[in-house]
């Protein structure tokens, strides 16, 4: 095996938002430093975030921001007490990307393009000096007598090399699109050096349903509803806004954060279920009569064209074919069970979930790193010295909204001021 004569204070592994910020932070302290890629180029998944806007953060009170990470809160309060949104949102308007807040203090580039925040953090790290290594692909990290020396990395798949470095940072993401490049590398790294992985699932994704209602509604998007997860007949969570009818069951806005219940859930086989109320601001008992007093006022109506008043248009074919009405009935004719199917359809629209999406689908990795093994005042590995983790190889995740890219950049401006500090 090639070993390369130079000898680095940083060695950064993987070149996404943790692993960029960790790297500029470490060499603007000094540190002579490298961050190696596995990609062609960096930063391959900060390109596409946000629909390829960038949601960078979010303007949250600290106390708000943190409920959003559930069992990471407490980790994350360390990491943000150091490195908090307000201080990102400077740290790139000082680099001259300008910034806007949006609904629910959503924090966006100005110019909404996500390459541009790539290429600001990008050109920034260069210039503290770091040097960006791509095509290398870290297969193992070598340490000795409980303190890291250095790293293997395979060169554009060809030759392998050994860097030798006094500080490593493990920066190599979760498993989720992997295309990007983050295919869960980081997990076996750690692993191979005593830590414990928290296992990992699909974060922020879709939901499949059982039977063939949502594939008949596919296509169909609802504005303005209230999702409910039920998780053994109990309530676990519910979100208000948009989501949509895929072929293979729910997904959208409302959907991806019922998703970090749901999944778990399922793992340990436990029956969940989607409650779709279409209709948050009516009751059922106002919704009762307004529907048998409209059946009766237009009853000689036929009741494909009543029930536009109550449902979607898409919806009402497969309502009446799942409830067997048949559709030239005159709403007159409606029987009170029948009344009682089209309530239900309008404020508890059931659906058993029976899975979710792969990883390729999926926002975030949740699982990973156990956070107990890392100090949250400097990143550091409790257990090898001179190792930090950064972003979101770590047990950490959260709902959408920025919260997790302020994760990565908060964690990774930790990691590379601890490393310069030593
Ligand atoms: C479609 C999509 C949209 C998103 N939108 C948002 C959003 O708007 N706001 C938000 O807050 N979050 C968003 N997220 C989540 C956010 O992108 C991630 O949480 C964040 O990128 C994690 O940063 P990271 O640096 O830890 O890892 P990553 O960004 O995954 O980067 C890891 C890097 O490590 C490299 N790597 C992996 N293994 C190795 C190895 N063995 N050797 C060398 N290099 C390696 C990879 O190639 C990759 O470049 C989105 C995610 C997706 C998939």
């Amino acid at each position: 095996m090639a070993e390369t004569g130079s000898h680095h204070e940083v060695i950064v592994v993987g070149g996404g938002p943790a692993g960029l910020m960790a790297a500029g932070q470490a060499a603007s302290r000094g540190l002579r430093g490298v961050l190696l890629e596995k990609k062609h180029l960096p930063a391959r998944k900060l390109g596409i975030t946000g629909k390829g806007r960038c949601n960078l953060t979010n303007t949250a009170a600290q106390d708000d921001f943190l409920r959003f990470f559930g069992h990471g809160a407490k980790f994350m309060r360390f990491v943000l007490g150091r490195f908090s949104s307000r201080d990102l949102v400077y740290f790139f308007n000082s680099l001259g990307l300008e910034t806007e807040e949006e609904r629910g203090g959503r924090v966006f580039p100005r110019t909404q393009q996500a390459s541009d925040v790539v290429s600001t953090l990008v050109g920034w790290v260069k210039k503290t000096g770091v040097k960006i290594k791509s095509g290398r692909d870290v297969r193992k990290i070598v340490a000795e007598q409980g303190r890291v020396r250095g790293v293997v990395a395979d060169k554009h798949g060809a030759t392998e090399e050994f860097i030798r470095g006094e500080n490593i940072v493990i920066a190599t993401g979760g498993a989720s699109y992997p295309a990007t490049g983050s295919t869960g590398d980081g997990y076996a790294l750690a692993r191979a050096l005593g830590h414990e992985i928290v296992p990992v699932y699909p974060g922020l994704v879709p939901l499949e349903t059982a039977g063939d209602t949502a594939p008949m509604l596919q296509g169909l998007s609802l504005r303005n509803v209230q999702a409910g997860i039920y998780i053994q007949g109990r309530k676990q969570a519910e979100a208000f806004g948009e989501m949509l009818f895929t072929h293979f069951g729910v997904s959208g806005p409302i959907i991806l954060p019922l998703s970090r219940g749901a999944v778990p859930a399922l793992s340990r086989n436990q029956e969940v279920k989607l409650v779709i109320d279409l209709k948050p601001a009516v009751s059922h008992a106002a919704l009762k009569s307004r529907i048998s007093s409209r059946m009766h006022a237009r009853g000689r109506k036929k009741i494909s064209n009543l029930l536009k008043e109550f449902l979607p248009i898409k919806m009402i074919p497969v309502f009446l074919e799942k409830s067997g009405i048949d559709p030239d009935k005159p709403g007159s004719e409606l029987t009170s069970r029948e009344q009682k199917d089209l309530r239900m359809w309008g404020k508890e629209l059931c659906m058993a979930i029976t899975g979710y999406r792969s990883f390729n689908e999926a926002i975030i990795t949740s699982g990973g790193v156990k956070l107990s093994e890392v100090d949250p005042r400097t990143m550091q590995s409790r257990k090898v010295s001179g190792l930090y983790f950064a972003g979101e190889v770590l047990d950490i995740d959260a709902d959408t909204g920025g919260y997790n890219l302020q994760a990565a950049f908060s964690t990774g401006w930790v990691a590379g001021n601890s490393a310069a500090m030593k």
